[in-house]
């Protein structure tokens, strides 16, 4: 077991981190806070996104800009801080069933998406705009431009995500998920070349079927990943997610709810991974796997908890780098 603690001050390496919603965008944040753009880019799941009052709606997408320019909401892990609800409470007033909840300010940024895609823009295109606009500098691309939707499989039928996952609050059980889109879709030029130009992968905390799975099932994006120094960090801590249903569709997936349990889903895969402190334990058992384990406190309570979790993630990088390679490109000072 290695439990290492590095004081990270230089790095020259390119780190591409892949992320959902809520752990994404934390560990993308505290990343930002120490690696310039050009070498941070950050790989947004769009399985989750679906149409709605005509508006294309990308939540991975839109939590990770959020997080990096500042904004978010603090506790929701969804949508702006400082929110008013004047527009949906009018269209509920007028008949529309307000399900999924879009705050003014969250609307104002959809409202210029889809003026930017009907104006032919890629969604790509589209998000390294509205990202400059939000003042985020740096790269985050969504894993494709055309529509991968991630539908939830369950024994009343197949679910789209939101309907699922919001609309029904996960309630119904899991019994596997189906990526529609995923046979025409293909990972973006721009992803291509940020994990052909990467020197290490990270794979932030979060949810390893329905926001990392769908960006590993695009075509050549796995081939690619496998070629690096890889890691991920648990989204699993003591058996429990700290939010959201990870926890929920393992168990019901027959997997070990733990963070073993998502080592193992990563094995063959993942060279390092990130436990957090309360399952010290587990150390072992994952490196049984055949990867490295790394012990820390994983929990990221606010802007320098992000900060720090980044900085460790870093070092172990370095560490394992440093290990395989003679003078590999990180340094750590
Ligand atoms: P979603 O798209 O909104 O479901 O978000 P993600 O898939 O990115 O995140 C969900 C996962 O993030 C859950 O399994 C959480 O346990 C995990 N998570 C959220 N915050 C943290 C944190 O501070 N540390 C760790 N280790 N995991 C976290």
């Amino acid at each position: 077991m290695a439990v290492i603690s590095h004081q990270v001050s230089v790095i020259s390496g390119k780190v591409v981190v892949l992320a959902g919603g809520v752990g994404g965008a934390k560990l993308a944040h505290g990343l930002a806070q120490i690696l310039p753009p050009d070498q941070l880019t950050i790989i947004v799941n769009t399985g989750d996104d679906f149409e709605h009052l005509g508006l294309t709606i990308c939540p991975d997408i839109d939590t990770v800009l959020y997080n990096l320019a500042e904004v978010n909401h603090p506790e929701q892990g969804w949508g702006r801080a400082d929110e008013s609800f004047h527009v949906l409470e009018e269209a509920k007033r007028l008949g529309h069933d307000a399900w999924f909840l879009l705050g003014d300010k969250d609307i104002a940024l959809h409202l210029l998406r889809r003026e930017m895609l009907d104006a032919g823009l890629s969604l790509t295109e589209v998000t390294l705009e509205l990202a400059r606009r939000l003042g985020v500098i740096h790269p985050v691309l969504p894993m494709s431009d055309q529509p991968v939707r991630t539908v939830i499989l369950t024994p009343e039928g197949p679910m789209p995500f939101q309907e699922y996952f919001v609309h029904r609050r996960t309630k119904p059980v899991m019994l596997g998920t189906r990526l529609e889109g995923l046979a025409q879709a293909r990972a973006t030029e721009a992803v291509r070349r940020a994990l052909d130009e990467a020197d290490a992968v990270v794979f932030a905390p979060s949810n390893p079927f329905v926001s990392i799975g769908p960006i590993l099932a695009l075509p050549g994006v796995r081939e690619r990943i496998a070629a690096k120094p890889t890691l991920a960090v648990s989204p699993i801590i003591g058996g429990q997610a700290l939010k959201g249903p990870a926890a929920k569709m393992m168990a019901e997936q027959g997997l070990e709810v733990s963070a073993v349990g998502v080592a193992r889903h990563y094995a063959g895969l993942v060279d390092g991974f990130v436990l957090d402190a309360a399952d010290a334990g587990l150390a072992e058992a994952v490196e049984a796997l055949g990867m490295r384990a790394f012990v820390t406190d994983t929990i990221m309570r606010d802007k320098a908890g992000r900060k720090r979790v980044a900085r460790e993630v870093l070092g172990f990088l370095c560490a394992f780098i440093e290990e395989d390679e003679e003078g590999g490109v990180f340094s750590v000072q």
